[in-house]
């Protein structure tokens, strides 16, 4: 399996800082390190930094002092032996350092090769790969908590159980057909069903998991609505803390959408905050109220804003209709600071209506985007509105990726038809078939193929030999 060449690229982000790294992987880092460096005469140990110099190969004179580290294969990142070089942050020496890497023969590491590497090499199988792009690219703690997990193998785990199960399956069912005239008794179809019910449920509670991974990995947009004046971008300022959109008490200064990202409960949020949808006065006015159309339709969560210091509109009962039926929302009573004349009643009126429509029903929060009042509670609303109930799964084994969702929820399928088919009784070679399926797909999760393990298991449960 070991790759023949040695890669080599900067291990630290460019531009100029205290350390920059470069890291070299394959079977000639040791030698490569050796020839660049000035190193002493005696091997480098495993795992231990040693401070040496860094000479101009052209003329020998020393450019930088720098530490190496050792990690030989296979108790490394990729598997192979791998050197690490760090020398000061300065990118002309680094680049000079890759220079004389390659000039030695080593390759320009391709993006991720190195994580590549250490899957082909069996250090970890590809969610944890996943994961350790993930930890990278996290932009909040909690983002990173649950890469980390992942890192660990905790969704690996997770699915691990359910993979042994299918393959006890199989192996059961492989056995009934291939032996069949060797007094093994093949599986009755009540219990087929039975087995692939209780995979299908632990499987399909898995799947669930995503609604809130998803939301945990690529964060959430939220749109704000109502009409003009009611006080959006006050709302949309207090939840950002920050002045960002304009607030005037002029209506219809909103012209154009404005965009915010933000983090609430470690989750990052795009706002988005739309156009006062009225009829327009000019064309201008008119894309604006387009474009927050759309918004409204593609934001994961919706914030409608009402003003409670004014007595009932009827676009008010409109709009309500309206984004129930386009998914999550929150209706924010705002102004509670001053004299209400909108009655609760009247909104819970309107909120009735749309679970007519048989929709979620919204929560009604009152704030004031004045005081503050109200906000702490707006937040943990936004928050359940999108996730729903989580329930108690532990964070690693959510679901984050969307490659993982897709194979999760093939696997999910292939288990409802071989379901369907032993209910049907059909002949267990065909049911066969969709459990491969499934096995395959869950395979795909962390990209080892257990099929190959099926007759091991033949052999070793059935006393098939005899
Ligand atoms: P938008 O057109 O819906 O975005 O509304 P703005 O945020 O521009 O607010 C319109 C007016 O209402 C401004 O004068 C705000 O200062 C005022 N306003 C917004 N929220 C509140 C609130 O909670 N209480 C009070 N008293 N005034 C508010």
């Amino acid at each position: 399996m070991m790759r023949e060449d040695t890669i080599a690229a900067p291990a630290t982000p460019p531009g100029r800082g205290g350390i920059g790294t470069v890291r070299l992987s394959g079977p000639r880092a040791g030698e490569i390190a050796r020839n660049v460096l000035q190193l002493p005469p005696q091997p480098l140990e495993a795992r231990r930094a040693t401070l040496v110099k860094f000479p101009d190969p052209e003329d020998g004179r020393i450019l930088d002092e720098v530490v190496v580290t050792y990690f030989p294969g296979p108790r490394s990142y990729t598997g192979e032996d791998v050197v690490e070089i760090s020398c000061h942050g300065s990118p002309v020496i680094l680049s000079y350092l890759m220079q004389c890497c390659q000039a030695l023969g080593a390759r320009v590491a391709e993006p991720g090769e190195f994580t590549l590497r250490a899957f082909l090499n069996g250090r970890m199988d590809l969610s944890q790969a996943e994961a350790v792009r993930d930890l990278i690219e996290s932009r909040t703690l909690y983002q990173a908590r649950v890469a980390a997990l992942q890192l660990e193998g905790s969704l690996s785990a997770r699915v691990k159980p359910n993979q042994e199960s299918l393959v006890n399956l199989i192996a059961t069912l492989e056995a009934g057909i291939d032996f069949g005239e060797d007094d093994i008794p093949a599986m009755p179809w009540e219990e087929i069903g039975q087995r692939v019910e209780t995979l299908r449920q632990d499987i399909g509670a898995l799947a669930e998991t995503y609604r809130y991974g998803r939301i945990v990995r690529e964060g959430l947009t939220l749109a704000l609505a109502g009409r003009p004046n009611v006080g959006k971008s006050s709302v949309f300022n207090r939840l950002l803390n920050m002045e960002r959109a304009i607030v005037t008490p002029i209506p219809g200064t909103t012209r154009d959408l404005i965009s915010e990202t933000a983090t609430l409960d470690d989750i990052p949020i795009r706002f988005v905050d739309t156009a006062g949808i009225r009829p327009a006065q000019d064309e201008v006015e008119q894309m604006g109220i387009e474009k927050s159309r759309q918004a409204i339709a593609d934001a994961d969560v919706r914030l409608l804003v009402l003003d409670v210091s004014e007595a009932w509109h009827a676009e008010d009962s409109e709009l309500i209709l309206q984004m129930c039926r386009l998914g999550p929302s929150v209706i924010v009573a705002n102004k509670r600071d001053l004299p209400i004349r909108l009655a609760r009643s009247a909104i819970e009126k309107a909120v009735l209506s749309c679970q007519a429509s048989s929709s979620p029903a919204p929560s009604i929060i009152y704030t004031s985007a004045k005081t503050g009042e109200g906000f702490e509670e707006l937040r943990d609303h936004i928050i359940s509105a999108v996730t729903g109930k989580q329930g108690q799964t532990a964070e690693g084994e959510w679901l984050t990726n969307a490659r993982h969702y897709e194979v999760i929820h093939q696997s999910l399928q292939a288990l409802e038809r071989a379901q369907q088919a032993a209910a049907q009784r059909v002949h267990h070679e065909m049911i066969l078939l969709d459990l491969y399926d499934a096995l395959g797909r869950l395979g795909e999760l962390t990209g080892a193929t257990d099929v190959e393990n099926i007759l091991g298991v033949i052999f070793s449960k059935f006393c098939i030999g005899k």
